[in-house]
């Protein structure tokens, strides 16, 4: 085909493929929501229809691209995680990191009259910025994922306890700050208890553990599959025939996109649900 003498140009676009055999993780942030929380009303600490809508479109994201593995969302953020050996977009950075971002704005727009009838939209529209990081075994992984998740905890408990103090209270802000200073978890959990009677413990599970977003599959006992060792001793991604990569794109199209507020720091999670590391879909759970 004859290129124009502007073709040239093309030659500035810089190269920025991701490290091979790592696991990307795409982490979303909402902009300006603390702005945002204020204009639209949403509750404190916790406003459960801004929870639901992350999780609504974070559910729409990984249904629609299929490398994504799993999702982890608390408050304006989300990550999406890709198996290390997703070829996405020869896994350039900033294809990625766009496609997730338009993706979940549009969703999360789209979305909204759903969770928010009453509230209509109205400019500056909600968005969301994105970064790639790549880690380069399970255990990077695993830690990346519970630190957002204790992230969660340590943020709610915060929260909780500073607007029981405000709400509740009816301690100043600036007082409940001064309260809480230097204070450890369990002084916090003893003072929902005796001043407001909360027990921490039953707050709901999507407030303290956030939200999992994954292909639901038939559970398997714990210890039967060592799927990490064996993820990280792969050098290159196993190259599958057309046959057995159109059967594993047939049975992830059919598995429920499934949103969960579980512990996902403990082994267990990922222990039964060896098809989050092998990138191997499981077997569809049977219609009960
Ligand atoms: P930036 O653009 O730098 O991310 P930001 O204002 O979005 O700025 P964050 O650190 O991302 O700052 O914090 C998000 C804020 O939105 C926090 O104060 C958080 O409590 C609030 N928030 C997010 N989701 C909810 C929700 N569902 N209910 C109540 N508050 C929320
Ligand atoms: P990718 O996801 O890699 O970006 P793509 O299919 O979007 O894939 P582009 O290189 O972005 O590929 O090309 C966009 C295509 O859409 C081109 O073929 C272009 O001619 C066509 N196109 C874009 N805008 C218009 C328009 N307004 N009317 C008709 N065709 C258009
Ligand atoms: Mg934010
Ligand atoms: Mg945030």
């Amino acid at each position: 085909m004859a290129n124009s003498r502007f073709e040239y140009v093309k030659q500035f676009e810089q190269i920025d493929h991701l490290l091979p055999n790592t696991w990307i993780v795409v982490r979303i942030d909402g902009r300006g929501f603390t702005k945002l929380c204020a204009k639209y009303n949403f509750e404190k600490p916790n406003d459960r229809r801004a929870l639901d809508l992350m999780n609504a479109a974070a559910k729409a994201v990984v249904s629609e691209i299929h490398d994504i593995t799993i999702a982890y969302g608390v408050s304006d953020e989300f990550s999406f995680v890709f198996h290390k050996s997703s070829a996405l977009f020869e896994r350039r950075s900033s294809k990625i990191v766009s496609t997730i971002v338009s993706t979940f704005t549009a969703y999360y727009i789209h979305l909204w009259a759903t969770y928010f009838p009453d509230t209509p939209l109205s400019p500056p529209l909600p968005s969301f910025d994105g970064r790639a990081v790549c880690y380069p075994n399970v255990q990077n992984l695993r830690d990346y994922m519970s630190w957002r998740q204790a992230d969660c905890h340590i943020n709610n408990l915060y929260n909780t306890t500073f607007w029981s103090l405000v709400q509740i209270g009816g301690v100043n802000a600036k007082d409940a700050e001064k309260l809480l200073s230097g204070t450890l978890a369990a002084d916090k959990n003893e003072m929902l208890f005796s001043r407001f009677h909360i027990n921490y413990n039953n707050e709901p599970e999507i407030f303290k553990k956030g939200s999992v977003v994954y292909r639901d599959y038939e559970l398997v006992e714990p210890g039967t599959h060592d799927v990490a060792t064996a993820v990280d001793q792969l050098g290159e991604p196993v190259q599958q025939s057309k046959t057995q990569e159109d059967n594993i794109k047939k049975r992830r199209a059919k598995a429920r996109v499934l949103v969960d507020h579980v512990d996902i720091i403990k082994d267990d999670f990922w222990e039964r649900r060896p098809w989050l590391l092998s990138n191997k879909p499981g077997a569809i759970p049977k219609e009960t």
